[in-house]
């Protein structure tokens, strides 16, 4: 029996569509004993809503299985003035956190989505004002660093572009509160009571996920669903403990492998 961490987007899912074969192995998983816990870098989402959606594509998941980095800021955060370039879908899962306009002890990048509102967020003004705000000595935290994500009409940029930007301008570096911050994936080992070397990270983002995993110690399991490519994953360098088509192919690799 293993402590299985699986990421979301890519794994599960792309733009919400079940990858095939995606729900009956996680069925499957359960049957055989093991652990599951969901971790996804969605900053776009709240989670209540994540999980109704998971659950109207025939997963079996409750929403305290899911652990998503804008409730990993919300803990971090707890009680600080925070100037918060997020969607604000999310917001209700940053509770704890003081919203602020400016004077703020941190600014907070989250992720873009495939809707205009992320031309707003992360419009010239609110990047100038975020910036500002490093200037006056504000930390700088994202939800997560990714340069791009894949949609059902291919790559698009992600936040991880303005927190790489901003960066560059105030000479600050950025505390990622997602995967692959290493408090992120303890997290989620605390919550399921296991050490790292009994846990197995899936996932389809070689940096994020894979490497994430790896330095803290876990096994993992690079899918080629997503934003797999091979190209990439060849020049990487990156080595998963198992490369497999997709999650649909998990429950029979546990099963037969020691
Ligand atoms: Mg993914």
């Amino acid at each position: 029996m293993a402590a299985i961490l699986i990421d979301i987007d890519g794994v599960l899912s792309v733009s919400n569509e079940p990858i095939p074969g995606a729900t009956g192995a996680v069925r499957r998983l359960r049957e055989a004993g093991h652990r599951l816990r969901f971790l996804t870098n969605n900053t776009t989402c709240p989670r209540a809503r994540l999980t109704e959606l998971l659950r109207s594509k025939g997963f079996d998941v409750d929403e305290e299985a899911l652990q998503t980095a804008p409730r990993a800021a919300a803990r971090t955060l707890a009680g600080r003035r925070v100037l918060a370039l997020t969607m604000s879908a999310i917001v209700e899962d940053l509770k704890g956190i003081e919203l602020v306009g400016e004077s703020a002890d941190a600014v907070l990048l989250g992720g873009a989505d495939e809707t205009e509102e992320t031309g707003r967020v992360f419009s010239h003004m609110n990047l100038a004002r975020a910036f500002a705000e490093l200037e006056a000595g504000a930390e700088l935290f994202c939800l997560h660093r990714n340069p791009w994500w894949q949609t059902k009409h291919g790559p698009l940029l992600d936040s991880g572009a303005y927190v790489a930007g901003l960066e560059y301008a105030a000479g600050v570096h950025a505390t990622v509160l997602g995967k692959p911050s290493s408090s992120f994936f303890a997290a989620a080992l605390e919550a399921l009571d296991s050490d790292p070397g009994q846990a197995l990270m899936v996932g389809d983002d070689l940096a994020s996920d894979i490497r994430g995993a790896q330095l803290h110690g876990m096994r993992t399991v690079l899918v080629r669903t997503g934003k797999f490519r091979p190209d990439v994953y060849e020049r990487s360098g990156i080595r998963p403990t198992v490369l497999l088509s997709s999650i649909a192919d998990l429950p029979e690799w546990l099963a037969t492998a020691r």
